[in-house]
């Protein structure tokens, strides 16, 4: 499969997922729908630029002084009575969770659905320490019971229609737990009945659950999850021990500072004016809830982001998936193109910052775009990701590769020619006069770029010389 200028790995997987019609079907329908709605939403509100622009300044108030908040809501927790862990990385991450389901004395946790421990591998980690971890989120059941991989932030089985989840439901429910009814049917009332039959026994029996968070107040301790299910509200206050995997740039200074989030986040992510439930709890409260609650917190590349001055606007992110509905790259190739639990817009910036662009699947990632610009507008945290695009493409051209290198090559000649007025008169005059016998494609690795596009013709007289012999 021929690929353009340096454009490895997205564009093979891409490629792949747009000759699938019925993906393709599933995701239009999807993001159209969430698309529409989202605008409804956003719209209502008068001073969504306002909040839009608070949004953005509280974050990035906050990553200027990270360091201050993060130490502020360790003791905030502490005081509460839970524990912080601090994780490097991954494996750090991993390695604290199954010690600390370990010493429950637990083999299995429920989970609340978490692009943080989706990030770190969090499940397989645990299966290699014989613990098993049943996601709980409708979406995140489907893409479990079916073996599959998420394809969206929010709705991680976006790709799957009532039809294919009714068949995983049937076929795989019992390998897992309770059995799909017999005679099941995909309406979606009787999936969703199947899907709380099932779920309710997990969450009756469990005794650690492990979440992520939406958000962290540094002044109360106070950790937030929001969510539509109820299933969220399950893991987090019926088991003992509650184990929550975060990302050091949740977290905000104030209490306060939820108002603003807390109206961004639902209109931008599910179209609602505010979430069905919203979760906050701080530290252990006796008789209410877990009787155990441990933070870990995560950097695993996050103050790599933080110290590149362009790259940083990325750790404002409220994971809204509001970029993903209206990217037309998203929507063509779906979010098992990008190689990562971050697809679209957002993981095409975030994935080569947290991962690096050595492989070639993360060097392709900042060119899954077209840098349309629409991600930049939707964001409610105002985050310009072609600007990050941009700013990341001249990162792996700078670290060669064939490709690269041409562009370069082509991109260092024509600076030459544009520099200089009359080689660039002496090249037109040359290009009318040879127009006969220009090709209709562009030979060897700019041949994908002609696949799909004209050449412009070359007309027989430059516009300068046509200037010249014509003003009055
Ligand atoms: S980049 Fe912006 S629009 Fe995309 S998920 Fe993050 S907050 Fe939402």
């Amino acid at each position: 499969m021929p690929t353009f200028l340096g454009m490895p790995a997205f564009p093979q997987a891409a490629a792949r997922a747009v000759r699938d019609e019925r993906l393709r079907a599933n995701l239009r329908r999807a993001t159209h729908t969430i698309r529409d709605k989202r605008a409804r939403a956003v719209a209502e509100l008068e001073d969504w630029e306002r909040l839009r622009a608070a949004g953005t300044a509280i974050k990035d108030h906050t990553l200027r002084h990270l360091d201050r908040y993060l130490v502020q809501l360790e003791e905030a927790v502490t005081a509460a009575g839970g524990t912080v862990h601090w994780a490097a990385d991954a494996e750090e991450a991993n390695r604290i969770v199954a010690d600390l389901v370990r010493t429950t004395g637990e083999g299995e946790v429920v989970k609340v659905k978490s692009m943080a421990t989706q990030e770190i591998g969090l499940n397989e980690a645990l299966a290699a320490e014989g613990i098993t971890a049943y996601e709980t989120d409708l979406a995140e059941l489907i893409v479990q019971l079916g073996e599959d991989r998420p394809s969206h932030i929010l709705v991680p089985a976006i790709h799957r229609n009532r039809g294919e989840i009714r068949e995983i439901f049937a076929e795989r429910m019992a390998a897992w737990g309770r059995p799909a009814p017999e005679g099941l049917t995909d309406s979606p009332a009787e999936l969703a009945e199947a899907a709380r039959l099932h779920l309710r026994e997990k969450f009756l029996r469990a005794r650690v659950a492990v979440s992520g968070a939406n958000f962290m107040v540094a002044e109360t301790g106070t950790l937030v999850v929001v969510e539509s299910e109820g299933n969220g509200r399950m893991c987090l206050t019926l088991p003992r021990t509650l184990i929550s995997v975060v990302g050091i740039e949740k977290v905000v200074p104030t209490w306060r500072d939820l108002e603003v989030f807390l109206q961004l986040l639902p209109r931008s992510s599910t179209a609602e004016r505010m979430n069905p439930y919203t979760s906050l709890w701080t530290g252990v409260s006796e008789g209410d809830g877990p009787s155990e609650f441990h933070l870990v917190l995560l950097d695993n590349g996050r103050t790599g982001i933080l110290a590149d001055e362009v790259g940083r606007q990325t750790l404002r992110c409220i994971r809204c998936s509001a970029c993903l509905n209206v990217c037309p790259v998203y929507e063509r190739a779906g979010g098992h193109a990008y190689g990562s639990v971050y697809p679209g817009p957002i993981g095409a910036v975030l994935t080569p910052q947290l991962r690096g662009t050595a492989s070639p699947v993360d060097a392709s990632l900042p060119y899954a775009s077209s840098l349309c610009g629409a991600c930049y507008e939707v964001c409610p945290v105002a985050i310009d990701i072609p600007e990050v695009l941009v700013h990341l493409r001249e990162k792996v051209a700078e670290q060669g590769g064939h490709g690269h290198r041409l562009e370069r090559a082509a991109m260092g000649a024509a600076g030459y020619v544009l520099d200089h007025p009359a080689v660039l008169a002496a090249a037109e005059r040359l290009a009318g006069r040879t127009r006969a016998l220009h090709p209709r494609r562009l030979p060897g690795p700019g041949r994908a770029w002609t696949d799909s596009r004209d050449l412009p013709e070359v007309p027989a007289e430059p516009f300068r010389d046509w200037w010249r012999r014509n003003r009055p």
